[in-house]
């Protein structure tokens, strides 16, 4: 379903990228771990269109998306959370969601979006016509993916969504996420909290300056006594 090879990105003299490649298949939960600075959040905004690769490639369901817009590509179904969720503090948590719908035209199919948003994610039901701002972390972090599902993700980029959030605030939008993929939707996650995130996913990526040390199935990386050292706590 996506496939990046040997992606490289600068940033003036800094290089981020260094011939990253990795893949995801229908229906996984891709877990992307790395400490501060290795590169995690520009692997995702290069897949996004946020950034411009220097080299290497990025194709999405069969057709390269490299260098395309970000809208174009969100339109195709690769949709981005990026970090710091980021809702409009001052609309309300309904008018967040409908401006995930703002690439859809059929106002019906943007409506039963947002109606599935709220049979997965009750609380922000209840909270419809409260002020993004006014709602806890993880709250904001729901209504923020929410969002993302209102555009219509087959595949959904999440950039650290656990941080700053309490330990059992994170378990529930992991729970949150593993749902989501559980009706078809595939995931890019990137997280520091490598034990959150090995725990649903199926296959999982160690970068570090910005090239890829280690990858295989989440059970494998959990036993293996880099990722424990260096992520995992060094339990
Ligand atoms: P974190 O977990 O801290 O967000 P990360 O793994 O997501 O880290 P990136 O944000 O992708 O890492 O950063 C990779 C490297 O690129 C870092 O050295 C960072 O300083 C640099 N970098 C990122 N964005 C820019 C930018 N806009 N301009 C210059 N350098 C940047």
């Amino acid at each position: 379903m996506l496939e990046i090879n040997g992606l490289d990105v600068h940033y003036g003299g800094v290089h981020a990228l260094r011939g990253l490649s990795l893949t995801i298949s229908p229906g996984e939960i891709v877990a992307l771990l790395g400490n501060n600075g290795a590169g995690k959040t520009t692997t995702l905004s290069a897949v996004s269109g946020l950034v411009r690769p220097t080299a290497g490639k990025v194709v999405f369901d069969g057709r390269e998306v490299t260098r395309e817009k970000p809208h174009k590509i969100a339109a195709r179904g690769l949709v981005h959370v990026p970090e710091g969720r980021r809702v409009f503090s001052t609309l309300t948590v309904h008018e967040n969601l409908q401006l995930g719908g703002y690439l859809v035209r059929d106002q019906a199919e943007i409506r039963k979006r947002i109606e599935r948003v709220y049979g997965l994610l009750p609380r922000l039901a209840e909270r419809r016509a409260q002020q993004g701002g006014t709602l806890s972390g993880g709250e904001q972090q729901m209504l923020a993916i929410g969002r993302a599902l209102v555009t219509g993700p087959r595949l959904l980029l999440l950039d650290e969504p656990s941080m700053g959030l309490a330990p059992l605030v994170v378990a529930s939008v992991m729970e949150l996420i593993a749902d989501i993929n559980a009706e078809g939707t595939s995931v890019l996650l990137v997280e520091q909290n490598a034990t959150a995130a090995l725990k649903i996913a199926h296959r999982g990526y160690v970068i570090e300056n910005g090239e890829c040390v280690l990858d295989g199935p989440a059970a494998e990386l959990r036993e293996d006594a880099r990722v424990v050292e260096a992520y995992l706590g060094g339990v």
